[in-house]
């Protein structure tokens, strides 16, 4: 199997074959951290369950091929569950987390058939009202702060996200007047998360609120693992998180089950990042290098219409030479084509650069592509998917026609 994280030449040559800008996908990694996901909870096997969180990458034949090997998944619109219907996910395994949608389109996804996480008093009142057989899952706010960025914190006491543990007492209001079945509790607390602690915490908070709730089949403990950006940079400790996680779970289950018939409970993760950021490589070609008083720039073909992270989230991405990776190092401010300031990398050691080279850009796997616009009207880049080794092309460069598509032209 050709490793492509290590294949500079391989990457050149798909550079040459499809054009830049490019993104690249390698299913071997895809499938790795998948399994290492999967072998950290091995002692549960029977009820684990990874659901990948497609927002991260919603490419069809990365759902595919997320379904082959066997994942669930999680869905944030009602686009996205019609997307993982098509890739052939099974009802049953796809959950829709929505964050103030319309009552309609929860009433679409329930015609749908996937199993529903609600997140507002509001909305679950409705719910009950209009389909009280529904089971139905609840996102839990754990009044948690963490995450990497405020835009990617998501579970703190002030957030938009999910129901307070406070109004515990109003849920079962609601169960009370709706008959509402709620069978399953969610959380998920920000992105790019290195402390086990705020899992642990979070997870700790609704295995007790779950005492609660005689129904309840699944604990869906969301997402936020951090993956590594750099070479020694950390990433979430799995094995420390699965042990600890394991051992509050059994002991919940037996909690649980005191009084009650034995059950199953499912306990779910929702992974996104974790699973598709680190297969993917963002080719970009240098246009012009540019030097200023204090500053060289490499200007490249691309910008935050195809790679917002580094200016959204201030994300740090590496990046490197491809076209010259054994030139000797110097310091460069890699900005993009957008006219507007758009800095992929400030002050960056890279090989040295010559117009016409080819950089590439790591960790492109999640929330780059899916995340693309086209602003300066500007074409979206191809995604390339390879596949032991061998390359295929998964979505096509767009053209005039793309941008031009759905102008309604009027007589003026
Ligand atoms: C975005 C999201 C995830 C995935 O988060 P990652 O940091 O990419 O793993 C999981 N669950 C929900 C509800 C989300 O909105």
């Amino acid at each position: 199997m050709i490793q492509v994280e290590k294949n500079n030449e391989q990457l050149i040559k798909l550079a040459n074959k499809y054009g830049t800008p490019l993104y690249i996908y390698d299913t071997c990694k895809i499938k790795k951290q998948y399994q290492k996901m999967l072998y950290a909870f091995k002692n549960i096997k029977k009820n684990f369950l990874i659901n990948y969180a497609c927002k991260a990458n919603t490419n069809l034949n990365i759902l595919k091929f997320l379904q082959k090997l066997g994942s669930g998944l999680d869905t944030v619109s009602i686009q996205e569950i019609e997307i993982g219907l098509k890739a052939g996910f099974l009802q049953n395994k796809i959950i829709y987390t929505p964050n103030c949608v319309s009552i309609n389109e929860i009433k679409k996804a329930v015609e749908l058939g996937v199993k529903i996480n609600l997140d507002n008093i509001s909305i679950l009142e409705q719910f009950g009202e209009y389909f009280p057989n529904y089971s139905i899952g609840i996102r839990i706010n754990p009044h948690i702060m963490a995450g990497s960025n405020p835009k990617i914190s998501v579970g703190h006491i002030d957030s938009k996200f999910g129901i307070s543990y406070y109004q515990i007492p109003h849920i079962k209001k609601i169960i009370r007047n709706t008959r509402i079945n709620i069978d399953g509790l969610h959380m998920h607390t920000g992105s790019d998360i290195l402390d086990i602690k705020s899992f642990l915490d979070g997870a700790k908070i609704l295995f007790q609120i779950a005492l609660d709730f005689p129904d309840i089949n699944y604990i869906d403990l969301g997402s936020g693992f951090k993956v590594p950006y750099t070479k020694g940079d950390r990433k979430t400790d799995l094995s420390c998180l699965s042990k600890i996680i394991i051992q509050e779970f059994n002991n919940f289950c037996k909690n649980y089950n005191k009084n009650k018939k034995d059950k199953d409970i499912t306990l779910i993760f929702e992974p996104g990042k974790f699973l598709v950021s680190e297969s993917g490589y963002f080719l970009v070609s240098v246009n012009v290098i540019k030097h200023t008083m204090s500053t060289v720039f490499a200007g490249v073909d691309s910008g935050f219409n195809h790679f917002i992270r580094p200016m959204f989230y201030d994300a740090y991405h590496n990046i490197e030479n491809i076209s010259n990776p054994s030139g000797c190092f110097r310091y460069y401010t890699v900005v993009g084509y957008i006219c507007e300031s758009d800095t992929f990398g400030f002050n960056r050691k890279i090989a040295e650069i010559h117009e016409g080279d080819v950089l590439c850009i790591k960790n492109a796997g999640a929330y780059c592509f899916s995340m693309s616009s086209n602003y300066n009207s500007r074409y979206r880049p191809s995604e390339v998917m390879i596949i032991n080794g061998k390359d295929f092309l998964i979505r096509k460069r767009e053209t005039m026609k793309d941008l031009l598509q759905n102008i309604v032209e009027i007589p003026i």
